[in-house]
């Protein structure tokens, strides 16, 4: 995958959270996040494949096969 801002090569691998993956609109407390608001998204049970740019400190995110 190619970087969207500089458009060099992106090195792939996983993010990995023991107790899941989450986006969320509004930063949760950690002890809260078994009551995950409305407008949150599950992105994985613990792992999801991401890509890296080292050159912009970019992560890209592929949730699409959970
Ligand atoms: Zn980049």
């Amino acid at each position: 995958m190619k970087c969207p801002y500089c458009n060099k090569e992106m090195e792939s691998g996983f993010i990995q959270c023991r107790d899941g993956v989450t986006w969320t609109p509004k930063k949760q407390l950690v002890a809260a996040l078994s009551f995950l608001g409305k407008g949150s998204l599950h992105l994985a049970s613990n792992t999801v494949c991401a890509y890296k740019c080292s050159e912009c400190k970019k992560v890209i995110i592929d949730y699409s096969e959970n």
